[in-house]
């Protein structure tokens, strides 16, 4: 029953890896200022938005000086946990890992994880 579920979810899975992978995580001139303020927001590629800290995956806007995560707008935002944790899970339910086995090591919530796949 649950095999089937994640096998059927899978490809979706897979396209979506695949999308990330082709785009840089770090690319400025896909992001664009999501400061409601700012007379620069939304505009994608205008060369206002800079890398202020790469470490922590951070984006500044020239035109308003806000910094904000890079990962705003991506299928990231909103989760709490890691990035790194959450590519971790998804790969092991691409592999077909039962929920039950990564809920239980990561000691993540069970919806948090099959959210992961829908
Ligand atoms: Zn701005």
């Amino acid at each position: 029953m649950e095999g089937a579920e994640i096998e059927k979810s899978d490809e979706s899975w897979h396209d979506m890896f695949m999308k990330k992978e082709q785009s840089e995580p770090m690319n400025p001139s896909h992001i664009f200022c999501p400061n409601l303020a700012c007379c620069a927001r939304g505009q994608i590629g205008a060369g206002n938005i800079v890398i202020h800290d790469r470490q922590r995956q951070r984006s500044r806007c020239k035109a308003c000086r806000k910094t904000f995560s890079a990962n705003r707008g991506t299928m990231f935002e909103g989760l709490r946990k890691p990035t790194p944790l959450i590519v971790i899970v998804v790969t092991l339910l691409a592999y077909g890992c039962p929920v039950q086995a990564i809920v239980h090591v990561f000691g993540l919530d069970e919806r948090t994880v099959s959210g992961q796949l829908a």
